[in-house]
């Protein structure tokens, strides 16, 4: 069986993430989905308020072997915990590469039986980030098509400035 995690803020989910989501999950028998909880970053939603919008995002047919689940502490434990031997990352630009490529060096001497695959973003995608989306919806701009659609109004709802 091929277990596979990605591990992220997603603070809030993303299209960008949705679309990695979707690809990986025919390749992979179980895709668990890890929502970081560290409290490392000024997050705009806690853990469980990004867990329940990557659920509501979801298609129903695939949740069958998507897991969303919130972790603390190494991203290797989370992956040992569910028996994961892949672990998903997904690429823009070049300037993810530096960062991604050191994670993915520590993640492998720490956890050697583990393969970081990386997944390329699909070009609509390729300017996308959480950080993004939250300058955009504080300044009451229109996310429509950043988001899904499910949560486009608790973005919103959070973010806006009155
Ligand atoms: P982190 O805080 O771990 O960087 P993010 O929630 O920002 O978490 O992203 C999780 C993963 O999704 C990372 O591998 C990131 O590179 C990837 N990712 C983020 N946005 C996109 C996008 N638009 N297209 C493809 N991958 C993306």
């Amino acid at each position: 069986m091929k277990i596979a995690v990605y591990p992220g803020s997603f603070d809030p989910i993303t299209n960008g993430h949705i679309d990695i989501i979707l690809r990986v999950s025919k390749l992979v028998d179980k895709l668990y989905v890890g929502v970081l909880n560290n409290n490392a970053k000024q997050l705009a939603f806690d853990a469980d308020e990004r867990v329940a919008m990557i659920h509501a995002s979801l298609p129903e047919e695939l949740k069958k072997n998507i897991e969303v689940v919130a972790f603390s502490g190494l991203l290797i434990d989370f992956a040992k915990q569910v028996q994961a031997s892949l672990i998903i990352r997904g690429l823009r630009a070049v300037t993810d590469f530096e960062y991604e490529f050191q994670m993915a060096l520590t993640n492998k001497s720490l956890l050697p039986e583990a393969e970081t695959l990386f997944i390329p973003t699909n070009t609509t995608f390729l300017f996308l980030s959480s950080s993004m989306v939250k300058e955009v919806a504080r300044y009451g701009g229109n996310i429509d098509g950043m988001v899904p659609k499910e949560i486009k109004d608790i973005v919103l709802g959070r973010l806006k400035k009155d």
